[in-house]
């Protein structure tokens, strides 16, 4: 599948280890690095869709770092962890061309927010570039390039995760899946776990995407599994 690749750069090994339990929940795959200049390597190492950087790095600051990645590509998102009364922080690191920025102490869930919409301006940007195309059933729409999707007008914002699966659905569409199927094609093999997580997630997805005025696409079939199609 399609897993969005985040390289987490936080010297403080307690907020790394948290950035990388919720980020690797929410479905990305994370690559940690400590100090500056172990980041840099990494950053060179492969195409990343977003770096979470924080500014107070031993070796080469935050800034520095951001400063070297902007010299290499003005694309990949940039996200700064700065601290709280360091504005001098927060505007050169725009000025230098980071995305956006997110002081600490900082809400997860707000964490989660910002990157998520980081990722959306990017892919969308990327998206018309790429001239993509559009997945349809009904009335819902789904860019896998751009990684938007509407119902009817309505924009709707999916998890990584929840992503994935409506993703899988509706590339399986009018097909009756079961849940090892889904588990498989959405978790990959080398998920353990039982497949009850895929009705919790078919629950999440449901809930934003059948919308109470809006006739249902995601449907149960009893001792089956799942089918995504229009309604009769
Ligand atoms: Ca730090």
């Amino acid at each position: 599948m399609g897993y969005q690749s985040i390289l987490v750069v936080e010297d403080e090994q307690k907020i790394l280890r948290l950035l990388e339990i919720e980020l690797e929940f929410e479905g990305y795959q994370v690559t940690k690095a400590a100090d500056g200049l172990d980041a840099f390597e990494r950053y060179r190492s492969q195409k990343w869709d977003l770096i979470l950087l924080d500014v107070m790095l031993p070796g080469i600051s935050g800034i520095e770092l951001l400063r070297r990645i902007r010299a290499h590509d003005q694309q990949t998102p940039v996200l700064l962890l700065t601290a709280k009364n360091s504005v001098e922080d927060k505007v050169s690191g725009l000025d230098l061309g980071a995305n956006d920025y997110i002081t600490k102490p900082f809400q997860i869930e707000e964490l989660l927010a910002r990157i998520r919409a980081a990722l959306r301006i990017h892919n969308r940007d990327m998206g018309q570039e790429e001239n993509s195309e559009w997945i349809i059933v009904d009335d819902l729409k789904l860019n896998e390039k751009s990684r938007e999707i509407y119902r009817g007008e309505e924009s709707i914002e999916l998890t990584p995760r929840e992503f994935d699966l409506l993703l899988y659905l509706l590339k399986n569409k009018r097909q009756v899946l079961n849940r090892e199927q889904i588990l498989e094609g959405v978790w990959g093999f080398d998920f353990y776990g039982d497949t009850n997580v895929v009705d919790v997630y078919i629950r999440y997805v449901r809930k934003k995407i059948d919308l109470p005025n809006k006739s249902p696409l995601i449907h149960t079939i009893r001792g089956v599994g799942y089918v995504l199609r229009e309604s009769k």
